[in-house]
């Protein structure tokens, strides 16, 4: 469990590999995509140096932790001494159920196999391995780093062992593991999601604008950020494929995605990735865009 292997060096990959790396892990960080295993490495770097500013780490820390993290664009190469794997790619079902069926050929067979993934089912990416026993959910929060939650969950077969060492590693890691079972969203998006859909359906619907409604759920509800703000920090990708698997998984019409999200992500505007979501972050900073583009 000391190799620990993540794959997708993304806005998740490399917080789970900071983490892993920081705690003393040696962590290969495995991308299909140079560019992304590049910016993953540099974003890596520049957290490091605010922990070092905040006198959170120092300099030698920091030396050491780059020291563990190799990068990889081969899973087959990055995975083969893993003793436990951080599946942390793009979330689309038939893409992660080919990562894992090459994981389970590749990865050494007594290692586990992780997903980060925000919404899809543990006991169906389990299924496609000769090892359900041994998979499971480890779902960090954004941004990794600084976020306490790991919902760790537990597919239909997997092992007490295997949820107690995953419990423990994450305490290991300096977090707060929360044991749920494995239903469409688990807990953390069955809740938060239809949140962020109904604050685009407010938008859409031209109840308000976008930083009236941040702000009222800012103030009004003493959230850290509003929930337009915080889905431009998801990925207004990853909060469609969210409520795609809620609404299918669970049948129920209130999951449907408000058209102006799917409107969104289909003109590739996907929030801080991308540049523009519902804020313009091609400053740094977070600036309002034309507030009539997202009238109905
Ligand atoms: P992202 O789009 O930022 O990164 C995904 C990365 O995966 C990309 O760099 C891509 O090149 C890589 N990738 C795609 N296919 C691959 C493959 N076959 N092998 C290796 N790498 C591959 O996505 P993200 O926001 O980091 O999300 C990753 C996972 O984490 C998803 O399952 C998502 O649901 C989950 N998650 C996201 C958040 C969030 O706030 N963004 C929070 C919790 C969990």
């Amino acid at each position: 469990m000391r190799n620990v292997a993540v794959i997708g060096s993304g806005t998740m990959g490399n917080g789970i590999a900071h983490v892993f790396a920081q705690h003393g892990f040696s962590v290969a960080l495995i991308d299909i995509n140079q560019p992304a295993l590049e910016k993953g490495l540099a974003t890596i770097g520049k957290n490091l140096d605010r922990q070092v500013a905040k006198g959170a780490l120092t300099d030698a820390d920091k030396t050491a932790t780059l020291g563990r993290l190799t990068t990889y664009t081969s899973v087959a190469e990055g995975v083969k001494n893993a003793g436990l794997v951080v599946e942390a790619a793009t979330e689309n079902v038939e893409l992660k159920l080919n990562i894992f069926r090459e994981l389970d050929q590749h990865a050494p067979a007594d290692a586990i196999l992780a997903s980060n993934t925000s919404s899809i089912s543990i006991t169906r990416i389990a299924a496609v391995t000769k090892r359900p026993a041994q998979v499971i959910g480890m779902h960090f929060m954004n941004p990794v780093p600084v976020m306490k939650l790991v919902e760790v969950i537990r597919g239909y077969a997997t092992s007490e062992e295997v949820t107690q060492r995953i419990m423990d590693l994450s305490r290991e890691l300096g977090k707060t593991p929360t044991e749920v079972n494995d239903y469409p969203g688990f807990v953390a998006n069955r809740i938060l999601m239809p949140m962020i859909n109904e604050a685009i359906y407010s938008l859409y619907e031209g109840v308000a604008g976008v930083e009236e409604i941040d702000t009222v759920m800012k103030l009004g509800m003493a959230h850290p950020m509003g929930p337009l703000q915080l889905a431009d920090f998801i990925g207004l990708d990853v909060c469609l494929a969210i409520l795609r698997v809620l609404h299918e998984g669970l049948g129920n019409q209130k999951y449907a995605p408000c058209p102006l999200l799917v409107n969104m992500v289909t003109a590739g505007r996907l929030g801080v990735k991308s540049g523009e979501g519902f804020y313009s972050w091609t400053h740094g900073t977070k600036d309002l865009v034309l507030a009539e583009r997202f009238r109905k």
